[in-house]
């Protein structure tokens, strides 16, 4: 099994990214990996609550504990990086990206995306599988726009994450510095991708994508409805539609 990580800051167009590209049939995206750890409550992009969802339902009665690990943003920064340290003891505990290749195998499916962003989450994923199973697509955005993004008053009215603008500039240089640096130390293959391409001219940014992962797309149409495969841990029930 590949992973594709999706890199960088939230508010990038992470979420439209991997519903695209989950249309091709070899790609499962799981989402962001991190939140199988509040899977209780979670709801799944089918729209059914985890432990109802066709999918997940079948991982979850195996020993769940195992999918701990990743990174949780509620909790201390170095509390993750004390565990990131001892993830090299802790070999023993089953693989999460094993665990989920056993069942995503019998569906004919290659490749996994985990929507993760997070430089730690990169981290931790590339510890868990080998390095050159691992490929990087580094979503980039314009900053005013993830800035104007975390202010939307729609957001402000459903009570969603609101994020200071000086806070969300800070952190979006450092996560994607962060993530450079920890792509050229482990030397993982990356494509960098503008969310203004990816709006304006998605198939063929899609396209790009598929050639640098060396997917065989010649018959992949992006306006292909996908029905029963979409079981992506995003939190939020999706909103959006596809255009064009
Ligand atoms: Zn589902």
């Amino acid at each position: 099994m590949k992973i594709i990580f999706i890199a960088g800051y939230g508010h990038v167009g992470s979420t439209i990214l991997e519903y695209y590209l989950n249309k091709h049939k070899e790609i499962f995206a799981l989402g962001e990996s991190k939140h199988l750890k509040y899977s209780q409550n979670m709801i799944c992009s089918c729209k059914k609550r985890l432990s109802f969802c066709n999918f997940w339902k079948k991982i979850l009665k195996k020993k769940f504990y195992i999918l701990e690990g990743f990174v949780d943003h509620k909790i201390s920064r170095i509390k993750y990086c004390i565990r990131l340290v001892l993830i090299n003891f802790e070999k023993k505990k089953i693989n999460p990206y094993k665990r989920l290749d056993f069942y995503l195998r019998r569906r004919k499916i290659n490749f996994l995306i985990d929507n993760s962003k997070d430089p730690l989450a990169l981290i931790d994923c590339i510890k868990k599988n080998k390095n050159n199973n691992v490929k990087v697509i580094f979503l980039k955005r314009e900053i005013l726009k993830v800035i104007k993004s975390y202010k939307n008053k729609k957001r402000q009215i459903k009570k969603l994450d609101q994020k200071n603008p000086l806070v969300t500039f800070c952190e979006y240089f450092i996560n994607n510095a962060l993530t450079k640096i920890i792509l050229k130390i482990y030397n993982i293959s990356y494509i960098e991708i503008e969310n203004y391409d990816l709006r304006k001219k998605p198939n063929k940014t899609i396209n790009r994508i598929f050639n640098f992962l060396n997917i065989h797309h010649k018959s992949f149409n992006l306006k292909k409805k996908i029905k029963n495969k979409y079981h992506s841990l995003e939190g939020n029930v999706l909103r959006f539609k596809l255009k064009n």
